[in-house]
């Protein structure tokens, strides 16, 4: 496998504004997300651990999918295991002024994790990098699936997959009951849910929500649906605690944002909203 992601980062960036037959690919099958996140990279139980121990659980956020045989919550029937709601726990996605594709600078939802200015991830040598993002598109290529830059190289041109072998080594590959408390969760007390799957249904998760979800993956016990107590609480204390960079940077850019697909400033405005908040620096692409 060869990726060509220089002035890239469709795997990373929402960019359906961009395209005139944008992709539908997450939104396909008897389940359907609740978000409506492009891209969403779901995170292994030692990925949000990861976050958490490095203070960093304000920028991660949930998924939960309508299922009609599943559990009722806010009127919302949601996809369940063993009667309790399944989720992943992903990155979230403000909207950032990017030009990936050399388009002009434009609003597009944007992993917190990206650096509007170079297009290169942030945490990609750190502890927090997901395996997701580290063996992406692998798993595509393993199952025979479409991947985003074969997608990219549709609208845009360009060889985005010079090398399109899938890899031998894969990480964060789980299927099935493998991915059982490893990379889908189950949380534990539906009724604490009360509220929430309505603000997630309309896209105002608050903090408090998301904690929620990162605090039951990260004491999920692999392949069950077991949730420690104690764990879940006092994973529940710190991810209500972080007040890192990145989500001071979310907020920011919640704000400052015109609508997803119109003319953004220049990608430099982030090193204000985020560099001199402390996000990790890139190195371009001549280093
Ligand atoms: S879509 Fe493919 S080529 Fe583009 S950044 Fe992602 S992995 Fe790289
Ligand atoms: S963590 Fe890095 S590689 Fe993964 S989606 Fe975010 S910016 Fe892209």
């Amino acid at each position: 496998m060869e990726v060509n992601c220089e002035g890239c980062a469709g795997c990373c960036i929402d960019w359906r504004a961009l395209a005139p037959d944008p992709s539908d690919h997450e939104r396909r099958g008897p389940r359907e997300p609740l978000d409506d996140a492009y891209n969403f990279v779901p995170l292994t139980r030692g990925d949000a651990r990861d976050f958490l121990d490095a203070g960093l659980a304000d920028a991660l956020t949930p998924r939960l999918w309508r299922d009609e045989s599943g559990v009722e919550t806010d009127g919302v029937s949601l996809a369940a295991i063993d009667g309790r709601p399944a989720f992943f726990v992903g990155l979230r996605k403000p909207p950032k002024p990017v030009g990936p594709f050399d388009a002009d600078p434009t609003w597009l939802p944007t992993c917190a994790f990206l650096d509007p200015t170079t297009l290169q991830c942030r945490i990609h040598d750190e502890e927090t990098y997901p395996d997701e993002c580290a063996d992406y598109p692998g798993h595509n290529l393993v199952l025979g699936q479409e991947t985003e830059c074969e997608r990219v190289e549709a609208v845009f041109g360009d060889d985005r997959l010079p090398d399109g072998d899938p890899p031998e080594d894969l990480d964060g590959f789980l299927l099935g009951p493998q991915a059982l408390g490893e990379k889908v969760f189950v949380f534990p007390d539906p009724e604490r849910l009360t509220g929430v799957v309505a603000r997630a249904a309309a896209d105002e998760l608050t903090d408090e929500d998301r904690a929620l979800f990162v605090a039951a993956a990260v004491a999920s016990a692999p392949g069950t649906t077991t949730v420690n107590r104690d764990r879940f609480e006092s994973a529940l204390s710190e991810a209500r605690a972080a007040d890192s960079w990145v989500g001071r940077a979310i907020a920011e850019w919640e704000e400052r944002a015109a609508e997803v697909g119109s003319p953004a400033p220049d990608p430099a405005v982030a090193r204000r909203v985020e560099d001199e908040r402390g996000a990790p620096e890139t190195p371009g692409w001549d280093a």
